[in-house]
């Protein structure tokens, strides 16, 4: 199977970006989004055709990224997705999902002929933007290799992580680790900031120390010093992530004290936000407190 058009469902902050290099790799896009806007927005791009509908993609390959197994789970069987996929053919689920559910999702495509794995993503939108995503796969050696060089359109580091699920277990487990880090800098520069130091002097200290973390190195240079807040994830989304991975950490019986303080903390951020506020916004909510 080497397909020349690939079907994308899920075309927001990060489907789009994602989506949008396929065409440079020389796959024509047939894309489908619930959002009409994006539907209207999609028919003006150059190697894109929009989808009369969730079963009128027509492509032997489906790329999904949607905000959750609720959603992947709604579009494949309730809207009837997997049954207009033809026998024979591939779903890449690259949202951020439950390894659990993706693993049972699989167990239904097969049974009419589909193999579905999962192949999320870390970068974030700039990184979909530059083609420079780590895409995390899950699913058997010899469908990792079907789907590779259509992953190598959109990602620089495209891994085979194990067997179907375990794409989406490190994809969770990462984004805990992800919202630790960006919790606790925040608390450490804001109480630096507070204590008279420069924050932009601090992580210039810190980015050539043992602190550092993809927290200090861009999303505080980038998204909160500049009171931008638009690194495009929203803080629903991390949250959703992080009770994943907890659930992992509790299932096999992982200590998760401080796993648990951090999405409670996250979980009281998203109390007083709202939902689709970006995940930064945590540093800003953190220093009012
Ligand atoms: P988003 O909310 O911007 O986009 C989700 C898209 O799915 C929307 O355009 C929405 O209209 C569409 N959608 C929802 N229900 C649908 C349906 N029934 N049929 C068709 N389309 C439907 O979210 P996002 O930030 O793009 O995230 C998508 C996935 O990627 C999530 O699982 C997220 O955790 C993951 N992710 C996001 C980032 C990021 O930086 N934004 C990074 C890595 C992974």
């Amino acid at each position: 199977m080497a397909p020349s058009e690939i079907g994308f469902v899920g075309l927001g902050n990060m489907g789009m970006a994602m989506a949008r290099r396929l065409p440079a790799a020389g796959y024509q896009v047939v894309g489908y989004d619930a959002s009409a806007e994006i539907m209207r927005e999609i028919a003006g791009v150059d190697g894109f055709t929009p989808a009369p509908g969730i079963t009128g993609l027509g492509t032997d390959v489906v790329m999904l990224c949607l905000p959750d197994s609720d959603v992947v789970e709604h579009v494949l069987l309730a809207e009837g997705l997997l049954d207009s996929v033809p026998a024979g053919g591939m779903v890449i689920d690259m949202s951020s999902s439950d390894p659990a559910r993706t693993r049972a999702l699989a167990a239904r495509a097969d049974e009419v002929d589909v193999t579905l794995i999962d192949a999320p993503v870390s970068g974030g939108v700039s990184g979909a933007r530059a083609g420079t995503l780590t895409i995390m796969v899950g699913g058997p050696p010899e469908a990792f290799d079907l789907a590779r060089p259509m992953l190598a359109a959109i990602g620089k580091r495209v891994l085979h992580a194990g067997d179907t699920g375990a794409g989406h277990a490190v994809k969770a487990l990462n984004n805990l680790m992800s919202a630790a880090h960006l919790i606790v800098s925040s608390e450490a520069l804001i109480a630096g900031r507070r204590f008279g130091l420069d924050p932009a002097v601090m992580l210039d200290i810190i980015n050539g120390s043992s602190g550092r973390s993809g927290s200090t190195e861009n999303k505080w240079p980038n998204y909160v010093l500049t009171e931008k807040f638009d690194a495009g994830f929203s803080i629903r989304l991390m949250v959703k992530d992080m009770r994943l991975a907890l659930g992992i950490e509790h299932a096999t019986g992982t200590p998760s004290l401080v796993s648990e303080a951090a999405l409670a903390a996250w979980e009281a951020a998203l109390g007083e936000l709202p939902g689709d506020a970006d995940h930064t916004e945590i540093a800003r909510w953190l220093d009012r407190g």
